[in-house]
């Protein structure tokens, strides 16, 4: 047994440096990943759960390395964020997004574009005026921009966050609640915070045919929302059945592969000629 717990410990250990090997090579990476424009941003639709009409869509991040190809973000804005790349890589981000919004919106369509912010950008100091910066620079009404801001957020200092939320909202910007159903945020919070919409996450909208109590529990989101006068937006839906349930359980907007997934932005303005339906 002794041999065996040492060879388990061996075993973390080379893991573990084999992790924080993986992570300097992509923070080193990351950094010369700003600076020669290997970013590019993708798009998934927002569909009315009803109409199935695109209302939005929400930027990803995508990162063409030269020799390793398509990096996804859930591998590389984790170290982003510990290395605070995350800063310029979300303020181009938004001011990317902004841009081509006011592009497609001056081409006839007015779509709401959502951009991730991840915490470390909001709790900026003077994140407020980065927002009102990219909206003055690209020319884009604040109506047409979203942000998606991690329920995780009221972890931290819950006023300075909520002042800063109605701050945002003040520009005529609107804030979606992300991931909901992933951290520890209670329905309580729902009524303190002031969002606009709530986005349930897709972990929990796997398993509505599988496990009933999330179908219970996305339906006392919904009615809970509602109540509250915010919006629910599903993302991850993948089938028709999926797609059923959340139109018979009253939510509002939804996104996942069932529908589109995320596109170019050659491949956006395709759709986009054809009409703005599903
Ligand atoms: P998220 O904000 O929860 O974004 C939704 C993710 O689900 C996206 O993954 C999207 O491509 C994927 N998805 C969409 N529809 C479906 C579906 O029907 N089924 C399944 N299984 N997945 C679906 P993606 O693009 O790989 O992004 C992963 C995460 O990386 C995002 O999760 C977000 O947290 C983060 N991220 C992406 N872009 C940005 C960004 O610009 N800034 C920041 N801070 N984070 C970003
Ligand atoms: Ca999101
Ligand atoms: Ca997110
Ligand atoms: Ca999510």
């Amino acid at each position: 047994a002794k041999e065996k717990g040492r060879n388990t410990y061996e075993f973390f250990s080379k893991r573990l440096e084999e992790k924080n090997e993986r992570k300097a090579w992509i923070g080193t990476q990351l950094r010369k990943a700003i600076e020669f424009n290997e970013f590019e941003l993708h798009f998934q639709p927002k569909h009315n759960v009803q109409s199935k009409v695109i209302l939005g869509v929400e930027a990803l991040i995508r990162w063409q390395h030269p020799e390793m190809g398509i990096i996804s973000p859930d591998q590389f804005i984790p170290v982003a964020e510990e290395t605070r790349l995350i800063l310029p890589i979300g303020e181009w981000v938004l001011r990317t997004a902004c841009k081509q919004a006011k592009q497609w919106s001056n081409q006839g369509h007015s779509l709401v574009i959502s951009v991730n912010v991840s915490v470390q950008q909001f709790l900026q100091e003077d994140f407020v005026t980065r927002v009102q910066y990219a909206l003055a620079e690209s020319g884009l009404s604040p109506e047409f921009l979203n942000l998606e801001i991690t329920e995780s957020l009221p972890m931290f200092d819950f006023d300075t966050v909520i002042v800063k939320l109605n701050q945002i909202k003040s520009l005529g910007v609107t804030i979606s609640l992300d991931d909901f159903g992933t951290g520890y945020s209670s329905l309580s919070y729902l009524s303190e915070i002031p969002f606009d919409y709530v986005k349930i996450d897709k972990s929990f909208v796997k398993h509505i045919h599988t496990h009933s109590v999330h179908s219970s529990i996305i339906q006392s989101v919904i009615s809970i929302a509602h109540t509250l006068n915010r919006k629910v937006v599903a993302e991850g839906v993948e089938c028709e059945e999926t797609l059923h349930f959340l139109q018979e359980s009253g939510c509002d907007e939804v996104q996942g592969f069932y529908l589109h997934p995320p596109l170019t932005s050659v491949q956006m303005e395709k759709l986009l000629q054809l009409g703005r339906y599903s």
